[in-house]
């Protein structure tokens, strides 16, 4: 028998008995007593859980990593678990679905799981043990490629009511605060991107809404983790007119700041551009996301044709806001428009563009998007934008 075969492929355990535990509160980690640590050539990952959950872990690939999926655990003290490990060159954790969490454990090459327990006999809690040994790249693919275990279903991530597509009614617009969940985005002073594009968002939907011009859907309206491709399917289902994208980004380069439109291109602007449309989608397969589906040849095809009467559009509703923001007299980064290959963006026949609204490594950007008063006018400039783009349209396409 191989030896792969003695390994855990996936692990899914029920909780334990918890009639003695205060069932209302949500779990927590509990920093002191938990620990990451390289013991021989293999890993101990030991976390004590305020009460037991329901739990599960398995490997995923590219790049190698332990998922630890959970019943809702508050992990924010995360950092603060003593790391001694190699092989753990990075960690994330933060809900991941509504009512469920995700740690994910970055590792330095293939490893498979050799033991994992939860040990609830304690008095403080349950108590994760976890052990990694190094497997080989063969067998670690077949580890982690092995599908879900039955009577795992974690919740749709996008669930949104299906609006129908329709000529002169309100504009449907979709906004997507970037990140969430387990992915802060960019922190700065204790600001996570995830939390300020939220806010911006859901005043951003009020003040559209309250114009009565527009029906405005978001991707996400809690602290949730939501994969690029839902993001698309949510603009898709609601019949968008026109999806926006809300990010803050930090940016290592220079001195970065200023509202940026970005529109989809292969050709990213600069370094920087790709970097961050980069950046993006290697945060979304790091929560434990596939996006290697491939598309077929005559579906290329298609998207090609829809793409080609897109990118027009697109670029107009670019320099519509852009338009709008510089009436407004706010900032903009020195190149206001610049284009990447952000996934989010990728709806062939959905003119999608996504805004920094400024970048949390300055500090003058931060400053802004913490005041309601900036926001309220970066919102008033992009609902005239987005006004006026729509007539223009509506009277190219000849008053449809
Ligand atoms: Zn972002």
């Amino acid at each position: 028998m191989r030896a792969v075969l003695g390994i855990i492929a996936t692990i899914w355990m029920g909780a334990a008995p918890v009639w003695a535990q205060d069932l209302s509160a949500i779990a927590r980690l509990l920093p002191e007593t938990s620990s990451i640590t390289d013991s021989g050539r293999g890993v101990s990952l030991d976390l004590t859980i305020s009460q037991s959950v329901p739990w599960r872990v398995r490997v995923l690939d590219t790049p190698p990593r332990l998922i630890l999926d959970t019943r809702e655990v508050d992990f924010a003290q995360i950092a603060a678990v003593p790391r001694r490990s190699d092989a753990v060159v990075d960690l994330r954790a933060g809900v991941f679905r509504p009512g469920w969490s995700r740690l994910v454990l970055e590792l330095s090459g293939p490893f498979a799981v050799k033991s994992a327990a939860m040990d609830t006999a304690g008095t403080e809690g349950a108590r994760i043990n976890v052990t990694l040994a190094p497997a080989s790249q063969q067998d670690f693919a077949v580890l982690a490629a092995a599908p879900e275990p039955e009577g795992w279903a974690l919740p749709k991530p996008a669930d949104v009511p299906k609006v129908l597509p329709h000529g002169a009614g309100p504009l449907v617009v979709v906004l997507d605060p970037g990140h969430g969940g387990i992915d802060p985005g960019a922190e700065n002073d204790g600001h996570r991107e995830a939390d300020l594009v939220l806010t911006f968002a859901r005043e951003f939907k009020e003040a559209l809404q309250r114009s009565g011009d527009f029906l405005v859907i978001l991707t996400r309206d809690e602290d949730v983790f939501v994969p690029l491709e839902a993001r698309i399917s949510v603009a898709r289902a609601a019949g968008a007119n026109v999806l926006i994208s809300l990010h803050a980004d930090a940016l290592a380069e220079g001195d970065a700041s200023g509202a940026t439109l970005y529109t989809l291109s292969n050709d990213a602007t600069d370094e920087a551009s790709k970097a961050l449309a980069e950046r993006h989608d290697r945060d979304d397969l790091l929560a434990g996301i596939d996006l290697t589906e491939q598309d077929d040849l005559i579906a290329h095809v298609l998207m090609d044709m829809a793409r080609t009467q897109t990118t027009p559009r697109v670029d107009r509703l670019a320099e519509a806001l852009k338009a709008e923001i510089k009436a407004e007299g706010l900032r903009m980064h020195r190149k206001p428009i610049q284009s990447g290959g952000f996934s989010v963006l990728k709806s062939p026949d959905i003119p999608s563009i996504l805004i920094e609204l400024g970048f949390l490594s300055s500090d003058r950007d931060l400053a802004h998007l913490t005041d309601p008063a900036w926001r309220a006018r970066m919102i008033a400039a992009l609902g005239t934008g987005l006004t006026k783009w729509a007539a223009a349209e509506a009277a190219l396409n000849g008053g449809q």
